[in-house]
C-alpha cells in the first residue's frame, strides 16, 4: 500500500513533542513491513535542513485567498531515515525557524495543505490513503472531497490521527475563501460552533478517525474542549490506536547521546553513570533516588501544581530526594520552577529550554519520572523511561493510564494516582522513596518495564488493518 503522511511536524527534522516523535517513526516501520509510505511537511529552516542533501522534486503554482502562490517540494536524497521525507516550501510563509507561534499561522498550514493537495494531484497514480495528523492538516479530508480542484481525488481514503484534540486550528469565516473553491452546500462539514474548526471537520470528512490511545478517544467523548457531542455522534469511525515508540532512537543499549550505554543486566553500572554526571552537572546528590520531570510547561502537563508539590516534597522529604525538571512554556510557572532553585539547593535544579541530548541522559539517569498530567492523548514519556528501567509515576488517564499499571497491582510496574494535583504528587513520591528503600522490589520493577514491549509492531498491523477497511 502506498500511504502519504501529511503532518506539521516529523522527528528529525522539526518537532515540537509527541507528534514528531510519532510521525518520524510510524513510516520507518510501516515501510520495514513492506508498505510504501511517505512523508510531506513544510519546510521550516531547521538544522536537519541545513545539515542534509535534498534533490527538488517538483515545482508548483497554487492559489490560496484568490492569490497564487508558488510552492517547491524537495525530497531528502539518501533515504536515511527509512522512508521518503518530501518538504513543502512556500516562501514567506513555511521558511521560519520554529514550527508554530506565528501571528500567520492559519494561512501557513492552509497555503500547506494546498499546496500539498495541489502537488498530490499532479501524480499519474493515485495513492492508497492520505493519512493526515492534527488540525494543521485537518482542511485536507474536506478539500479531497468538495473541492473542485481535487474532485479526482475524492475517492482517495483520507485517515485522520488526533494526537492533541485540545487545539483545533479555529479560523473565522471570513477565511472561507482561503479554501480552494469549494460545494457551498457543504458549509456544515468545516463548522463547529460558528467558526471554522479544521479538527472537528476532519472528524467529520475523513473516512476513518483514530486517537493515540482507547482511553483518550473515551475521554473525548466526555471532555473534547468543545467537540465531545461530535465525538459521540461520530464513534462509528473512530478507534484508538496506542503509539508505539521507535526503539532504534529510544535504546539504552545503542544511544548515542548517553554518558554510558547500557542493557538490562548492566543497567546499574550505567544508569549511575549517566545519574552521575546529571548530579554533577546540576548539583544533586547522587546517592538519592532521582525524579525527573520532561515536557512542555502548560496546564495539560498539570505543570502549574509542580512548583508546590516540589517545594512540599523536598520539604517534608527533606535530604531524601532529587528533583531535576527539563521543560519550557507559561511564564509563570518557568519563574516559579526556576526560584525553587535557590530554596533547595542540592536537591533541586530546573533546566528550562528544549534539550533533545539532555532529555536522553535524564531518562537514563533517573529512577523515576513525574507525569501528572491532566490530558495525556498517548503520552511517549513514560514509555521511554520504562524503556530506559525509569519507573513512571503517572496519573490514571489518556494513554498513561493504558500504558502503566500501579505496583498495587498484581505484577504492576509504576505508580499511580487520580488526582492532578499537590497531594497525590507527594504522596505518589512518598510511595516512590518506600519502593527505592525496597531493592528486591525496586530491581524487580526496573527488569519488569525494561521488558515490556512498546515498539511500533502493534500499531503498525493496526493501522494497516484499518487502511485495508476503507479501500475501494
Ligand atoms: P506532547 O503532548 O508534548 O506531545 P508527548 O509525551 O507525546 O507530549 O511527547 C513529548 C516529547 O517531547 C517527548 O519526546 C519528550 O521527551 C519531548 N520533550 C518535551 N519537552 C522537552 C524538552 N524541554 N526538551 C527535550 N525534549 C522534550
Amino acid at each position: 500500500m502506498e500511504i502519504l503522511h501529511v503532518s506539521a511536524e516529523c522527528y528529525p527534522m522539526a518537532k515540537a513533542g509527541g507528534l514528531g516523535d510519532v510521525v518520524g517513526a510510524l513510516p520507518k516501520y510501516q515501510n520495514k513491513a513492506g508498505h510504501i509510505a511517505k512523508v510531506v511537511m513544510p519546510m521550516y529552516r531547521t538544522k536537519f535542513l541545513y545539515q542534509n542533501n535534498w534533490s527538488v522534486d517538483f515545482k508548483g503554482i497554487a492559489s490560496m485567498d484568490g492569490k497564487f502562490f508558488e510552492y517547491t517540494i524537495i525530497k531528502e536524497a539518501t533515504n536515511k531515515l527509512g522512508y521518503d521525507l518530501y518538504l513543502v516550501d512556500i516562501p514567506g510563509l513555511l521558511d521560519r525557524e520554529k514550527v508554530y507561534g506565528y501571528d500567520d499561522d492559519t494561512e501557513r498550514f492552509v497555503a500547506f495543505q494546498i499546496a500539498v493537495l495541489s502537488w498530490v494531484n499532479s501524480w499519474e497514480h493515485l495513492l492508497n490513503v492520505i493519512h493526515c495528523h492534527d488540525h494543521h492538516t485537518g482542511l485536507i479530508p474536506f478539500m479531497v472531497k468538495y473541492s473542485y480542484a481535487f474532485a479526482r481525488l475524492a475517492q482517495v481514503p483520507t485517515i485522520f490521527t488526533i494526537h492533541n484534540a485540545q487545539y483545533q486550528g479555529w479560523m473565522g469565516w471570513d477565511k472561507q475563501q482561503y479554501i480552494p473553491a469549494w460545494d457551498s452546500w457543504k458549509a456544515g462539514e468545516l463548522e463547529w460552533e460558528k467558526s471554522i474548526n479544521p479538527l472537528a471537520s476532519a472528524v467529520k470528512c475523513a473516512w476513518k478517525v483514530t486517537t493515540v490511545s482507547n482511553s483518550y478517544l473515551e475521554e473525548l467523548r466526555q471532555e473534547a474542549n468543545g467537540l465531545e457531542k461530535l465525538f459521540e455522534y461520530e464513534k462509528g469511525k473512530t478507534s484508538g490506536i496506542l503509539n508505539g515508540i521507535d526503539v532504534e532512537v529510544w535504546n539504552p543499549k545503542t544511544d548515542e547521546f548517553l554518558i554510558k550505554k547500557y542493557t538490562p543486566r548492566t543497567i546499574k553500572k550505567g544508569k549511575q553513570a549517566n545519574k552521575e554526571f546529571l548530579c554533577q552537572k546540576f548539583n544533586l546528590a547522587p546517592e538519592l533516588p532521582l525524579f525527573i520531570f520532561i515536557g512542555r510547561l502548560v496546564g495539560e502537563k498539570a505543570a502549574d501544581i509542580l512548583p508546590e508539590a516540589f517545594s512540599k516534597a523536598l520539604q517534608v522529604y527533606n535530604g531524601a530526594i532529587n528533583i531535576l525538571v527539563l521543560g519550557s512554556g507559561d511564564i509563570s510557572i518557568e519563574h516559579q520552577l526556576n526560584q525553587l532553585k535557590n530554596s533547595f539547593v542540592g536537591n533541586y535544579n530546573v533546566v528550562i529550554g528544549y534539550d533533545e541530548t539532555l532529555s536522553h541522559i535524564m531518562y537514563a539517569g533517573a529512577d523515576y519520572l513525574l507525569m501528572p498530567s491532566r490530558v495525556e492523548p498517548c503520552g511517549l514519556n513514560q514509555m521511554y523511561a520504562m524503556q530506559y528501567g525509569t519507573v513512571p509515576m503517572v496519573r490514571n488517564t489518556g494513554g498513561l493510564k493504558d500504558t502503566v499499571s500501579d505496583i498495587g497491582n498484581f505484577e504492576g510496574w509504576g505508580i499511580t494516582y487520580n488526582q492532578a494535583s499537590v497531594d497525590d504528587v507527594v504522596h505518589a513520591i512518598y510511595r516512590a522513596i518506600d519502593l527505592y528503600n525496597d531493592k528486591i522490589h525496586f530491581n524487580w520493577v526496573r527488569n519488569k518495564i525494561m521488558a515490556i514491549d512498546n515498539s511500533w509492531e502493534n500499531a503498525i498491523n493496526q493501522y494497516i488493518n484499518l487502511y485495508q477497511s476503507v479501500q475501494l
